[in-house]
């Protein structure tokens, strides 16, 4: 898809928007009916949400349906935790299924269709172990050699697959494969296993079953149950549609078709469940909705809304060929919209006291502040103002280079919201570190407008020392220092590329007033800071709020 980077308005179709739209016009379908097909082994991440985006998307755009369908053929790696996640992660985005599905419903169908296979005579049962089969697939450039158990009879075959679902074999013992030819160019058509036989409690059939179908058995044959039009998945299946279609034709069933695109990959991170499934489990972060995992969970946690991940995935576009998606444009939808949606406050992460000594002792004003100023009914509020207030330490500087215009002895600089103030000295520690910055505040300033038309070049946020909360402050930078974490000289592995300053924990911070019944997930913009999100774990005694992006991309010029 071609997208116009300004308006972001879409120039052209995709290619499966283009598909879609010539199905419809030939008739070939009536309507559109798409899935999404996760596999209940892991969370869902920030490339599943694009391929949600795309199949919930165009069948929306087209008036037709999606279901969810749990690809849970594998029973040892997948649990009902992961599948709960899934429905919330999907229902957040945005979307909503019109069926949900299970593969494992449809065990016993795809087992009828197995024997039908063998009846045909177009599937056997090998005696072969793994690596025999293995071994004897051949390379790219010499063709397999054919099973001895190839040609056995379909009353043999039958008896034997029948033997394989009662539990008479052992896990490896046996496969049913399908017979197409050891020589094909397509190693995938090479008699691709169809079944094999795991003694494992499945997480929803139980002990029912002890063979389970292989995906590319299964896939397409889900597919065509539920009368599936366009399925979609990402680029390397590609050589696996061949089989997709040679199983539809040969059971003549309902004819899905299947389409590919680009699978997203980002910079900084990993997108692979058994990766993140590893750093859960080793404890290289807090959780699979960790801030700082490219989850849904993690996102949601970190602040990201549905709606910036949405338009992330829309402008990032359904290509056909594998690229590398910056991690900036996941944060700047994430600016884009909440920059629009986002209140306004004050909140300093690195205090230091800042007293104005010509400020009476004592009094308190009420300072007018405004909300959002991209929303005006966002209205107003009312900030507290009084002698002694705190700002950022790096809005100090007692020697401070010609263009700083920010606190500097001598130096005016304006106090958000409020007045005009002159930096008159500092008091240091024994160690010579500031710990109280001095100034003197003009009265005729209130507001910040100097009335002679004086220029300040410096605004600087900050709080109310007398009239603040605490607060802890999460702040998360990428998770990995490598672009892409997997590439990996001999030796390393993926983890070698950890950020070890991917989380800094801020535990002194001090933040205006108004935010004390701030409620997990509520979302501001500290100002000059960046935007931040209250985290689950906060309370009134004790906030804590993570930082979901800086104002700016910072990151490309620490590189
Ligand atoms: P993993 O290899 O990490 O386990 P997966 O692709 O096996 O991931 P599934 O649960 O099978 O995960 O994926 C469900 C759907 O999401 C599939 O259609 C898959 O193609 C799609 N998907 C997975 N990862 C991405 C990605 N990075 N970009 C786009 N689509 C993706
Ligand atoms: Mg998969």
């Amino acid at each position: 898809m071609e997208i116009n980077a300004q308006t972001t308005e879409k120039v052209q179709k995709n290619f499966l928007e283009e598909i879609i739209e010539n199905d419809l016009k030939e008739g070939k379908v009536q309507s559109i009916q798409t899935r999404f097909p996760p596999e209940p082994n892991g969370y869902l991440h920030i490339g599943h949400a694009k391929s949600i985006c795309i199949n919930f998307g165009l069948a929306r755009q087209y008036g037709g349906k999606t279901n969810l369908r749990f690809d849970d053929t594998n029973p040892v790696k997948e649990d009902t935790e992961y599948v709960d996640s899934i429905k919330e992660d999907i229902h957040w985005l945005g979307f909503d299924w019109a069926e949900e599905h299970y593969a494992s419903d449809y065990f016993e169908q795809l087992y009828d269709w197995a024997c039908e296979l063998i009846k045909k005579g177009l599937a056997y049962v090998d005696d072969q172990t793994n690596d025999q089969i293995r071994e004897n697939r051949g390379t790219v450039q010499t063709p397999g050699i054919n099973s001895p158990f190839r040609d056995r009879s379909i009353e043999e075959n039958l008896l034997l697959f029948e033997q394989m679902r009662q539990g008479k074999f052992n896990d490896g013992e046996k496969t049913l494969r399908a017979k197409i030819d050891m020589a094909h160019p397509n190693m995938h058509m090479r008699d691709p296993i169809m079944y094999r036989i795991i003694h494992a409690h499945h997480h929803r059939t139980g002990d029912k079953w002890c063979i389970y179908p292989m995906y590319d058995f299964a896939h397409g044959e889900s597919d065509s149950i539920e009368k599936i039009t366009h399925s979609i998945c990402t680029l390397e299946f590609d050589i696996h549609r061949p089989l997709y279609d040679w199983f539809i034709n040969a059971l003549g069933i309902y004819p899905s078709h299947q389409y590919e695109f680009a699978r997203l990959n980002i910079t900084n991170t990993v997108m692979s469940k058994r990766k993140l499934l590893q750093l859960v489990k080793e404890n290289y972060v807090a959780g699979w909705d960790d801030p700082r995992m490219p989850t849904i969970c993690g996102l949601r946690r970190r602040g990201y809304t549905p709606e910036s991940i949405r338009k992330f995935c829309e402008d990032i576009g359904v290509a056909k060929r594998d690229n590398l998606i910056d991690y900036s444009r996941l944060e700047n939808a994430l600016r884009d919209d909440l920059n629009k949606k986002a209140n306004r406050v004050m909140a300093v992460l690195h205090p230091i006291k800042l007293i104005i000594d010509n400020y009476p002792e004592n009094q308190t004003e009420e300072l007018e502040a405004v909300n959002n100023p991209e929303d005006e009914s966002k209205g107003k509020r009312k900030i507290s103002f009084s002698r002694i207030l705190y700002i950022e330490q790096d809005d100090f500087m007692e020697n401070a280079p010609k263009k700083y215009f920010r606190m500097t002895i001598g130096q005016e600089v304006r106090l958000r919201y409020a007045y005009i103030v002159k930096c008159t000295s500092c008091e240091k520690d024994d160690n010579g570190n500031v710990v109280a910055v001095h100034c003197t505040y003009d009265p005729a300033t209130r507001g910040g407008d100097t009335p002679d038309g004086r220029k300040i070049k410096g605004t600087i946020h900050w709080v109310d020392a007398n009239n603040c909360i605490n607060a802890k402050v999460n702040v998360f930078d990428r998770l990995f220092n490598a672009e892409k974490p997997d590439e990996v000289e001999e030796g390393k592995t993926f983890l070698d590329n950890l950020n070890p300053n991917s989380l800094t924990v801020l535990t002194d911070c001090k933040l205006e007033k108004s935010l004390l019944t701030a409620k997990p997930l509520d979302k501001f913009q500290f100002e000059r800071l960046g935007y931040f999100s209250v985290d689950y774990d906060s309370t009134q005694e004790n906030l804590i709020f993570n930082r979901t992006a800086t104002l700016k991309d910072s990151w490309a010029k620490q590189k």
